[in-house]
């Protein structure tokens, strides 16, 4: 979609770009996991507490990987991630803390801060990890009959041993709307947390019962008492923070008059092109996060990338 000529292949979703063959169907072949494993060219990472390490270069971060026979043996905890176009196996090791080893260019980073800046290939293989490992740490008792469960399917699958239940990895959808009135103004909301400033478009859980359409206009009615007709699908973006689905939408208001709801959205208003521009270079304002799909709506509606805040010059 590129309602002003911005097209979102220039510029595409962060963490959405993944370029591994998951090769889903290895994942229960113990035979093939351990060759692939112990395959000299298979590169392995150390995921911990959703971060990684990584190293500093002038191409900026890398995620650092070594050979399976470098990594920490902790079969139990090990992910198959895929395979790449060179046949390069991929697998992240979940450990309690990330390996002490750290040489002065290697350093410890989460998704938030390094996921838009690593190369493709990388960033989707840590979103896959940090996903996988969120969904561990959130699941280790049977949701059906209260047993502790054992990991299988190389991370995928946890096993329940008592009720034989198999429990594949959650994902919540959420959805994200830019919304735009008559003016073609955008309707973008300050959470109650967030800094003086901070405004973003409006987003929300899917719930029960309900289509990804349903909840675009019922959050924009319950967050900003705007009432949306037409709702269109543009991108989705994985957000493992901590396993959420973020399902992008641009929606067209029918009303104007903005009554929120004070729980989640302390303030929104609508903003034209011109006040966002002038808003970001006063520092005024404050865009949402690079990293987020949010912040890729809102340059499809301004028709170009956003100017760049103050402190970023
Ligand atoms: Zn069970």
């Amino acid at each position: 979609m590129s309602g002003n000529g911005f097209d979102l292949n220039h510029r595409p979703v962060p963490l959405a770009q993944a370029v591994v063959d998951r090769a889903a169907n290895n994942r229960l072949d113990e035979a093939w996991l351990a060759a692939a494993w112990s395959h000299p060219t298979t590169r392995v990472f150390v995921v911990s507490g959703g971060q990684v390490l990584v190293e500093d270069t002038d191409d900026g971060p890398r995620l650092v990987m070594t050979p399976s026979f470098d990594a920490p043996l902790t079969e139990m905890h090990r992910y198959f991630l895929g395979i790449d176009e060179e046949g390069v196996r991929y697998f992240a090791l979940q450990k309690d803390a990330l390996p002490g080893r750290i040489d002065a260019d290697e350093r410890p980073a989460g998704l938030r801060e390094v996921g838009g800046l690593l190369p493709e290939l990388e960033a989707g293989l840590m979103v896959h990890a940090v996903a996988l490992e969120n969904w561990q740490r959130m699941h280790r008792f049977c949701s059906r009959c209260g047993e502790r469960t054992v990991i299988a399917a190389a991370g995928h699958i946890r096993r329940c041993p008592a009720c034989g239940a198999e429990h594949y990895p959650r994902t919540d959808p959420a959805v994200i709307m830019l919304v735009t009135d008559d003016e073609d103004r955008a309707l973008l909301g300050r959470q109650v947390h967030w800094p003086e400033g901070r405004f973003s478009t409006l987003a929300g859980f899917v719930e029960p019962g309900e289509s990804i359409e349903q909840a675009v206009v019922r959050e924009v009615a319950e967050e900003a008492g705007v009432t949306v007709g037409e709702v269109s699908y543009v991108a989705s973006q994985p957000w493992p923070f901590p396993s959420s689905l973020m399902l992008g939408f641009m929606a067209r208001a029918t009303s104007s008059e903005i009554n929120v709801d004070g729980d989640e959205i302390h303030e929104a208003r609508w903003f034209s092109r011109e006040d966002i521009r002038e808003g970001i270079e006063s520092g005024e304002i404050l865009p949402p996060s690079g990293i987020s799909i949010a912040a890729r709506l809102i340059e499809i509606w301004y028709g170009k990338p956003l100017p760049l805040a103050p402190l970023l010059l």
